[in-house]
């Protein structure tokens, strides 16, 4: 297996468990870019006899407890520390260190210098454990440790020293310095503490909560930001009004933000959230960003995930609040717009197949990947959409409370959400979370049941999932020939097909399936009321549609359904086995309708993925098929051509086809005289690309030599060569995510230490 090492550390390795710091910043150079500090660890009690810390990039002058000096090993990874016996319930072992800290290799988490300015980001995305406190205090940097925090930061006093918290005082500390002194009153893990010093004023306002209920909020911004601060958070306040409601109430003192010269993204950090300079003067066009590292303060922050195989319970919550914000602000359609660009990323990543991770356990280089982001966020959609908006939001506030400042995984999260709403979501759980892939709901059929209600026969099909049983919550919308409309629920039995019954007034000429999104299946919609000739299209469908001989005045309603699933009923048809599109709409013989139909069999590359399961073939030889309903045959489509591009095999191009019924369409390869049936399985790897310790160990197990290149994520290449077949080589490399291309594609392989 690609991802089959061992990947386990343990809780001991990375630190105890630790319950506060006193963190005191006694001097630092921004010439040399270093730092000198006295960090006190509180430790609970314990019979260990030793103190195991996390700390990268500095050298430790001396570890004490009292007037004692302990004696101490330090790797620049683990400080060990030998106690003394007898200590008592809560002691605080003190470590002197000096340094300037170290930085991912993959360019986001660590210290950050610049002339005259200093910063931290909390985690790694290339580095697993992902949590990054080491790069600045000796910590137990672990998801799971929460711990109390003080900060005491000693700075030139034409600098300002913020951290998380609250600031407590300012005071003269020698000539020339003075001390900044933070508390903050809730515990957080190591990843979320932030120190940052710069030239910062702050912009100040406040959120009120209710009379006499009031919560700060500071942007820390360079002085010339300062006056497009408030344009750029123009509707935090709104935003937090609309989420306390949704959430329950803002988890900590402060709302901080702090200006940094970074372009890589933003870090929730507790009260002290680290943002990019470059969007902070005045843009409205990033907001869904500082929406993200708000919804953090509630969900990662304030309610914990221990495991970083469910980072989903941080990072899916925040992508999906992002799409809450759109929705409060810009209304539904932008909710379902920005749904529907998440759906799409999802389903298209399949040759990493980063969408088809459970969300309960994404694999460790994997952690920061699409799975996690914008699956996690439309399965959070497709789960509010299951349970309603009262209950669906009724639980996520009983789960803050609950597990405020506190620590959960998956299945707290649905306990939770069981005991508050008395609903059963263990199928939901276990089909949507706890299993990979993908369900596909379709319609087979439809029609009249008497004068008032319309029957409605569906089917669904799995993509790289074992099983599903969910009684899943359907909208069906209906269209009559006179433009009536309609919409309405029903919910499947949990089985593979079925009929249901829905109210209808009219005879529907067109019966579509969750037309916005509804249900996060493995479907992208797009509908267009199309008024004038020309082309048009419609967003994650892969088809641009053109009408011809569209009378002047006259429109014609078009819904297109890109499904993500092979073909269904394909008989002995060589058909797409990833996909094939619905086209719906009622236009007369006179207007003639071309369809430009893409394709993309590439491993990588934008727009990839399409059809790289199955296009391996010359594309002289791809066709397009069709059938009107489910009741007939797929046949070749009569009218249309291939618009390869230069080159057969680079597996990219367009189908042009004309005078377009509606009904279903897919590709597939042209059956004819001597063609002979496709393969239609994946190439098997034959390069084996593994992770070991500190090395990437790769193996050529095919019949012919090939070329390899090894790309960090910044593109920056660390190793290439050719490999004779059936040899390895074992390349070190320093730990981080690394992408290896091959013949066979990419891969993606984290190199741990
Ligand atoms: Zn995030």
């Amino acid at each position: 297996m690609r991802y089959g090492f061992a990947f386990a550390f343990s809780a001991f390795l990375w630190g105890q468990k630790v319950m506060g710091y006193d963190l005191w910043l006694d001097s630092v150079s921004f010439a040399d870019r270093w730092w000198r500090w006295r960090a006190g660890v509180v430790i609970a009690p314990q019979s260990a006899s030793t103190l195991t810390l996390a700390l990268r990039g500095y050298t430790i002058d001396s570890v004490w407890w009292g007037s004692t000096s302990l004696p101490f090993s330090y790797n620049d990874s683990l400080l060990t520390v030998s106690l003394p016996s007898l200590l008592g319930l809560q002691e605080t072992i003190w470590v002197a260190y000096r340094g300037s800290g170290v930085q991912d290799p993959g360019g986001f988490g660590g210290l950050y210098w610049g002339g005259g300015s200093v910063f931290n980001i909390g985690v790694s995305l290339y580095i697993s454990p992902h949590s990054y406190g080491r790069a600045w205090h000796p910590c137990a940097d672990t998801f799971g440790n929460k711990a109390y925090y003080r900060f005491h930061l000693r700075a030139p006093d034409t600098l300002t020293a913020t951290a998380n918290g609250l600031l407590d005082s300012v005071e003269a500390a020698g000539p020339g310095w003075r001390r900044w002194h933070w508390r903050l009153s809730y515990p957080i893990s190591a990843y979320l503490s932030g120190v940052a010093i710069g030239k910062y004023v702050a912009a100040i306002d406040t959120f009120i909560r209710a009379p006499g209920d009031t919560v700060p909020i500071q942007y820390w911004v360079r002085r010339s930001d300062s006056a497009g601060t408030y344009t750029t958070f123009q509707r935090l306040k709104p935003l937090l009004r609309d989420w306390e409601k949704k959430f329950g109430p803002y988890p900590y003192e402060r709302i901080g933000y702090v200006g940094v010269d970074f372009s890589s993204g933003a870090m929730e950090h507790a009260t002290h959230i680290v943002y990019p300079n470059l969007v902070i003067s005045g843009t409205n066009q990033y907001d869904w960003l500082w929406a993200h590292e708000l919804a953090h303060q509630w969900f990662g922050n304030s309610v914990g995930g221990t495991q970083e195989a469910q980072i989903f319970l941080k990072e899916g919550f925040a992508t999906y609040c992002e799409a809450l914000f759109y929705e409060l602000f810009f209304g539904q359609g932008r909710y379902f717009d920005h749904l529907r660009g998440f759906l799409e990323r999802t389903l298209r990543a399949l040759k990493w197949e980063e969408g088809l991770f459970p969300l309960s356990n994404i694999p460790p280089e994997h952690t920061y990947g699409i799975a996690t982001y914008q699956k996690g966020a439309t399965v959070l959609h497709t789960l509010r959409h299951q349970m309603g908006d009262s209950l669906f939001f009724l639980g996520l506030r009983a789960y803050n409370n609950r597990y405020r400042h506190g620590l959960v995984t998956l299945d707290s999260l649905q306990r939770v959400l069981e005991d508050s709403t008395g609903l059963s979501l263990n199928a939901f759980f276990d089909d949507w979370l706890r299993q990979p892939g993908e369900v596909h709901f379709r319609i087979d059929s439809f029609g009249r049941w008497g004068s008032d209600s319309v029957w409605i026969a569906w089917r669904m099909s799995l993509r790289d999932k074992p099983s599903y049983s969910t009684p899943t919550r359907l909208t069906v919308y209906l269209r009559g020939a006179g433009g009536q409309e309609t919409y309405s629920q029903f919910f499947t039995d949990g089985g593979l097909a079925g009929v249901a019954y829905v109210p209808c007034s009219f005879a529907p000429l067109v019966a579509v399936l969750n037309p916005q999104g509804e249900v996060a299946d493995a479907t992208t919609h797009g509908l267009r009321w199309q008024k004038t000739n020309g082309s048009f299209t419609l967003p994650a469908t892969y088809i641009t549609l053109r009408p011809i001989g569209l009378p002047s005045g006259d429109s014609v309603w078009f819904h297109v359904a890109h499904n993500w699933v092979g073909a269904y009923d394909p008989g002995a048809l060589p058909l797409s086995v990833q996909r094939y599109w619905q086209l719906d709409g009622v236009w007369s013989s006179s207007l003639a309708l071309r369809g430009f139909f893409t394709y993309n069999g590439r491993p990588f590359g934008s727009g990839a993925y399409l059809d790289t399961l199955w296009l391996n073939f010359s594309e002289d030889s791809l066709a397009l098929y069709w059938r009107p309903s489910v009741r007939e045959p797929w046949s070749e489509w009569p009218y249309y051509t291939v618009d390869r591009g230069i080159s057969p095999t680079d597996y990219q191009g367009r189908i042009i086809a004309d005078s377009l019924l509606p009904g279903e369409y897919t590709l597939g390869k042209k059956v004819g005289g001597t063609t002979a049936l496709v393969a239609f399985s994946p190439p098997a790897q034959t390069w084996q690309v593994q992770a070991q310790e500190g090395a990437l160990r790769l193996f050529n197990g095919s019949s012919t030599g090939g070329r390899y290149t090894v790309y960090d994520l910044l593109g920056r290449e660390w190793a290439r060569g050719w490999l004779e077949a059936d040899t390895e080589r074992l390349l070190p490399l320093p730990p981080a995510l690394y992408l290896v291309s091959t013949p066979e594609g990419p891969h993606r392989v984290l190199i741990w230490k």
